[in-house]
């Protein structure tokens, strides 16, 4: 793992705020250490829950692990590990020695947009499964052409994309505008905004530093309705909010 960890900084140099998404391998956890001390390590949520539902299965323990995993604000997360070690202290104890900060949201230091698992890396196992049968000259060859085809696809693809976002997020922001709309924006001061999203429910939008009280603004790095509605407010477009990284 260290040798491929080497040969993958070679290539992509070193990037501020990268994070790994992965299935916790032991060697995988000592190969980033090791070789990108700087970045940041997530756990994916799946392979966690997989080994919940082994040892806590029919105690609900599971469902709570979901919800504090997906939880964007620390209060929710705190409520649901408090359920959590109300139901079972030794699953407790394994997911706060696990680091919370690597699977659940609300914890982690770095960006890791909603990659709460690495299903991503699944779907490639599945599909070069049989390959790997093949001699490993033909193996190579065969997943590097497959790449090479999806990579020339894609290019394809976005060079006939007019829409400013990649076509899902275009999608996503969309349907966040339809329910901005609904929305009442009150301005605090020139960057601080109130939204009311209930009798009595709001959140406060500050455009300092682009983030929200909800926290789905800032961990996502695409902007929650809350924040949608206020640049619906002051007038300028809500792409405007999302990151590099999503525009096409
Ligand atoms: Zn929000």
């Amino acid at each position: 793992m260290r040798w491929f960890f080497t040969k993958l900084r070679e290539v992509i140099g070193n990037i501020e705020n990268l994070a790994f998404v992965t299935d916790r391998g032991q060697s995988i956890i000592n190969g980033i250490a090791e070789v990108f001390p700087e970045a940041h390590h997530g756990y994916c949520m799946y392979h966690i829950q997989g080994n919940l539902k082994t040892r806590y299965r029919g105690s609900g323990v599971v469902a709570l692990f979901r919800r504090a995993a997906e939880a964007y604000s620390f209060e929710e997360f705190t409520k649901f590990m408090g359920e959590i070690e109300h139901k079972s202290e030794s699953a407790w104890e394994y997911l706060s020695e696990m680091g919370v900060e690597h699977w659940a949201r609300s914890h982690f230091p770095g960006r890791r947009y909603n990659m709460m698992t690495s299903n991503n890396a699944e779907s490639l196992n599945a599909l070069f499964k049989k390959d790997r049968e093949l001699p490993i000259l033909a193996m190579i060859e065969h997943i590097r052409s497959k790449l090479q085809q999806w990579f020339y696809d894609r290019r394809e693809e976005s060079q006939n994309c007019t829409s400013v976002l990649a076509p899902a997020q275009e999608d996503r922001l969309f349907k966040t505008l339809e329910v901005a709309k609904a929305l009442f924006v009150k301005p605090l001061e020139q960057f601080h905004f109130f939204v009311r999203c209930g009798r009595n429910v709001g959140y406060i939008v500050d455009l300092n530093d682009n983030t929200c009280m909800c926290r789905k603004f800032q961990l996502e790095s695409f902007p929650c309705a809350h924040a949608v509605a206020v640049a619906m407010y002051r007038g300028f477009p809500p792409h405007s909010f999302t990151t590099r990284i999503l525009l096409k």
